[in-house]
């Protein structure tokens, strides 16, 4: 089981290329200036089973690779290691955002299992007043990238800025991802009118 939390089937705000980008729900570690607040319950979100994830991951036909972020996935290893396994089978790329740094999340149990099917790690906590700003894809000049693989190990992929990718639901309802002061802003923009 994974407790999920939002899925965006197809987006290039969350790392290289397009990908599937799927918000695991509860943290714990709250870190300074986190733009996903909503995420720290355990019970945000809904609980997808194996089957559900295994759909998830079948349907991801169209994309380069899978972007894990939170909430805090390594508080999931079982059910993060299982979606990551199916990823790969399916020769997706997989990245994974940690608000650890690897130090202490190689302490975890379960780590190394989650640790096998990661292509590359965004480790370390968010911290709003240190925002990155020649990294795309990364929130804070503190979080490091480590390359499990050589896959996203080219530095030109992530050389940039990182933007805010906005979507309009069916209901009129606007969802923003990408760029946390950025999406940080859009909300409380929003939350005005
Ligand atoms: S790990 Fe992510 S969700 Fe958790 S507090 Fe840090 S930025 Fe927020």
């Amino acid at each position: 089981m994974l407790r999920v939390a939002k899925v965006i089937p197809k987006t290039t705000a969350e790392g290289p290329h397009e990908r599937l980008a799927l918000w695991v729900a509860g943290c714990d570690l709250a870190c300074p200036g986190c733009c996903n607040p909503e995420l720290f319950a355990p019970e945000a979100g809904t609980s997808l089973d194996r089957s559900a994830l295994a759909r998830l991951i079948e349907d991801a036909s169209d994309v380069e690779g899978i972007t894990v972020l939170g909430g805090e996935p390594l508080q999931q290893p079982g059910g993060l290691a299982f979606v990551l396994r199916l990823a790969r089978a399916r020769g997706l790329g997989t990245i994974v955002f940690t608000g650890y740094t690897l130090g202490a999340a190689q302490r975890l149990p379960d780590f190394d299992e989650v640790d096998a099917n990661v292509d590359t790690w965004v480790d370390g906590p968010f911290d709003a007043r240190r925002p990155e700003t020649r990294r795309r894809f990364i929130g804070s000049s503190n979080q490091r990238l480590h390359h499990r693989t050589s896959r996203y190990a080219d530095a030109t992929l992530w050389n940039g800025r990182t933007r805010v990718e906005v979507r309009i639901g069916p209901g009129g309802a606007v969802e923003a991802h990408g760029l946390p002061r950025g999406v940080a802003r859009l909300r409380r923009a929003l939350h005005r009118t």
